[in-house]
């Protein structure tokens, strides 16, 4: 009895290892938590691409969509820990998400930190009928109106809907909130002139304002961003300290080994030292984590500092979902 307990825990762990050493030995999947074309989806397609490069495995994206993304962190939480399911988020899922929703898992207690990711500011953006042609101007109509202008989110605690809060508190508007299950969809109505604004990603918006499809006011940052350089700052238009910068990331299921969790993260770190995909981020406005900020550790630290300074401000604000 003794003997066969032994031998079958000599056999879990052998077995163990060897699929970490062997890991990975089949595709694995990246649930992004928000639909195809938006901002969250493009930056993981792309380091993906590269990621496979490093793992000798297809990467691949599903989208799990709804509830600002919480649903499909929710299926990366339960998922085997085994690196094969990994999940990709940003401030929204992964901190704001847990001041909001009911989740049901814990952000920090049930998932593993893999690697941190680029960073988006935000940008104002308006459909084309709206009649401002700044920041001060959009102010001061948003402020006359006599009911409040909608604004597309990716959903209650996404990107989108906590900059659209933060704009509300710098500015004393109110805005009514439209949420879809990511900014593509919200991006489409914008252009369609069913929606007003969004305060969105500047990976999302910034083709379709190349395009003059849609206005853009400011983007949330103390510089003026490289691939929209004639569009001001907040500081520049009017709205000094409004600054907001959206970071992603990527975590697996707690329990995860470590040494798939040094793989994937290394898989990540390559493909964001790759010079073709850092042009590609850079050309949507991402802009690079610092290269001190690129282990698992780096971005765990960096979740809870996060999780301590947003918490309060999303309580305060009193999120009601359904
Ligand atoms: N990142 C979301 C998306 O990809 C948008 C958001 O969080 O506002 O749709």
């Amino acid at each position: 009895m003794r003997r066969a307990g032994l031998a079958a825990l000599i056999a879990l762990l052998t077995f163990g290892n060897a699929r970490a050493e062997n890991f990975p030995s089949h595709p694995i999947t990246i649930v992004v938590p928000f639909s195809a074309g938006g901002p969250s989806d493009a930056m993981a397609r792309i380091l993906a691409e590269r990621m496979k490069m490093t793992l000798g495995e297809a990467v691949l994206i599903e989208n799990v969509t709804g509830a600002g993304g919480s649903i499909g962190v929710g299926r990366a939480v339960r998922a085997a820990p085994d690196g094969y399911t990994v999940s990709f988020g940003h401030l929204g899922t992964h901190v704001a998400n847990g001041a909001i929703y009911k989740l049901g898992y814990d952000l920090v207690a049930d998932l593993e930190p893999v690697a941190l990711l680029p960073s988006n500011p935000m940008i104002i953006v308006s459909k084309n009928a709206v009649p401002a042609k700044s920041l001060q101007e959009l102010i001061s109509w948003l402020k006359a109106r006599p009911a409040p202008a909608t604004a597309g989110t990716a959903g209650a605690g996404s990107g989108s809907h906590i900059a659209g809060l933060y704009f509300e508190n710098i500015t004393g508007i109110k805005l009514q909130y439209v949420p879809y299950r990511g900014t593509a969809p919200a991006m489409n109505d914008l252009v369609a002139g069913q929606i007003d604004l969004i305060v969105d990603q500047i990976s999302n918006s910034i083709g379709q304002v190349r395009a003059g499809n849609i206005r853009a006011y400011a983007v949330t940052a103390d510089k003026r961003v490289e691939s929209a350089q004639d569009v001001p700052t907040t500081d520049e238009a009017g709205l000094p300290g409004f600054h907001m910068t959206l970071w992603s990331g990527l975590w697996v299921p707690k329990g995860t080994p470590k040494d798939v969790v040094a793989k994937l993260n290394a898989a990540a770190v390559d493909a964001l030292n790759d010079a073709v995909v850092r042009k590609q981020l850079e050309n949507l406005g991402l802009q690079m984590p610092p290269a001190n900020q690129l282990s698992p550790e780096a971005l765990g630290a960096w979740q809870k500092a996060e999780i301590a300074k947003w918490w309060p401000m999303i309580k305060a604000a009193n999120v009601k979902v359904d």
